[in-house]
């Protein structure tokens, strides 16, 4: 027993050796790539703590160090750590805790392994053993379970997302999801789909931390849909195809992020569908995600997409600026102690509408540029730390834009923009539209004709000639012109 224990406090403490000297190199590379700047205010306060499973543990002082690391850095720390082993294949970052002088933390944080002093990023859902030699595992199907699940983001929860208009449903269907003891009626399989940045990879993490808080009873595995062809071809290759089946026969909820990537791809096809359909009958939940709708999907069988519809399809959409403002105010609020004028949210809300992963970027950015050079925040420092985004947000007017602008400018119907009605008072504000959709757009004139009720390309240059023509006589109409481009374009 003694001598067993001391060679395990052997290993382990040569384990911690190595991954000191290892860190020790990655952040003199890491200096030397970032600058010294960068490398004292992001790197340097973060502390190596293990390794596990081929994930690389780091921690960092504060939330704020540790989400501005993941999202600047990740890459040149995995690349740097990998020149150290091969075998690692991610790097999470922790929130190393404080020292806890209540008994009531505000949330929960589970620990596991044994370790409670830091808080993790990234969790299994199903807890892995800190040792991970074989012998130390349930055999081979516990083996393959740990390592399906991905890590779920801690800041990913239903706490952190902001309802607005455009996920209302798919964020009332995922908490219906997430608060159901069985799979929810209506809502199984639960397909959510939106453009890139939307949210939906943050609601199906927060079905998984919802459940394992509120039912830890309950299997849940979260997985992109690439790791599940991967691991599914790694299974064949290795001959583990059934122990690869029978992980998701004891699951209770199964989450795919992104089906889209398993288009054309005939043989992991194949096996989606089979898993997708066994446990649809075994009465299990399912959630699924792409970019877009199930119809919509090319490349995947018809079978298989009609089959992901049968349940509740929910699409996310672009975000408004109430719902860009509020999740500006919501992350605001959690980086305690910043000060950022009420203003420049407003502004940030109103400029970069492409998603919300940009946005949250860029208010990081802001707020990490007044911090590292002790400024404040004001609109003049914003233009110049953001130009190059903001730029690339200006050129980005979309036709449904305009006319959305226009109906509210000329107080008509938005439907007003499709039909074929000729009054005037409707016929003018539509050529107003797609005179702008032609300036402000690098749309053809059919495809904006398509756009606009399915009119033919000789209207839409006949409107274009039209506005032109009466900006040259009619003031008003030119000054209405000016206005809605600005509008537009900020
Ligand atoms: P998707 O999977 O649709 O591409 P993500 O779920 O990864 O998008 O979201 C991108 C980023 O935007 C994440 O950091 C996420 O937390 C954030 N986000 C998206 N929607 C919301 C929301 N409604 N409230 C708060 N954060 C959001
Ligand atoms: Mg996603």
């Amino acid at each position: 027993m003694v001598v067993s224990h001391a060679v395990v406090a052997d290993a382990v403490s040569q384990e911690r050796q190595d991954i000191t000297k290892g860190w020790e190199r990655v952040k003199a590379r890491l200096a030397a790539t970032l600058g010294e700047a960068v490398f004292r205010s992001w790197i340097r306060p973060l502390v190596a703590e293990g390794l596990e499973d081929g994930r690389l543990l780091l921690s960092a002082p504060t939330r704020f160090i540790r989400d501005w690391v993941l999202t600047h850095y990740y890459d040149d720390l995995l690349r740097y750590w990998q020149m150290e082993a091969a075998s690692i294949h991610q790097v999470d970052v922790l929130v190393r805790r404080k020292q806890v002088t209540s008994a009531s933390a505000s949330r929960p944080v589970r620990s596991e392994g044994g370790s409670d002093t830091v808080e993790r990023n990234s969790t299994q859902v199903h807890s892995p053993s800190y040792d991970n030699s074989k012998a130390a595992t349930g055999g081979k199907a516990e083996v393959l379970y740990t390592s399906f699940s991905a890590p779920l983001d801690p800041r990913f929860t239903f706490d952190n997302f902001v309802v607005g208009k455009p996920n209302a449903l798919a964020h009332a269907a995922s908490y219906r999801v997430a608060e159901s003891a069985e799979p929810a009626t209506g809502c199984n399989p639960l397909f959510l789909y939106g453009g890139v940045g939307l949210g939906k990879t943050h609601l199906m993490h927060a079905i998984a931390w919802h459940i394992r808080n509120t039912q830890p009873e309950r299997r849940v595995i979260y997985m992109s849909a690439e790791k599940f062809m991967y691991q599914f071809i790694r299974a064949l290759r290795s001959k583990e195809a059934i122990a690869f089946k029978e992980q998701f026969r004891s699951v209770d909820v199964l989450m795919i992020d992104d089906v889209q990537f398993i288009a054309g791809k005939d043989s992991t096809q194949e096996e989606f569908f089979h898993t997708f359909n066994a446990l649809v009958d075994q009465n299990k939940q399912l959630v699924i995600s792409a970019d877009r709708s199930p119809s919509d999907l090319d490349g995947i069988e018809e079978r298989i997409r009609s089959r992901l519809g049968w349940g509740l399809v929910a699409d996310i959409h672009a975000s408004s600026y109430e719902l860009r403002l509020g999740i500006l105010q919501a992350k605001l609020e959690k980086m305690q102690g910043v000060e950022v004028p009420p203003k420049v949210l407003e502004f940030l809300a109103h400029k970069i509408t492409s998603n919300i992963r940009e946005l949250e970027g860029a208010l990081n950015r802001v707020v990490a540029h007044a911090t590292l050079v002790g400024q404040q925040v004001t609109l003049e420092t914003v233009q110049v730390v953001l130009h190059d985004l903001l730029r690339a947000n200006d050129k980005r007017v979309t036709v449904e834009d305009i006319q959305k602008q226009v109906a509210v400018h000329y107080n008509i119907k938005l439907a007003d923009m499709h039909s074929a009605r000729r009054s005037r008072a409707i016929a003018r504000p539509r050529q107003m539209a797609m005179y702008l959709a032609k300036k402000l757009t690098t749309r053809s004139l059919p495809e904006i004709g398509r756009k606009f009720g399915g009119k033919d390309h000789t209207t839409v240059m006949h409107a274009v000639r039209r506005i032109e023509e009466l900006m040259i006589s009619d003031q008003e109409l030119r000054e209405d012109v000016e206005m809605l481009t600005r509008m537009l374009r900020n």
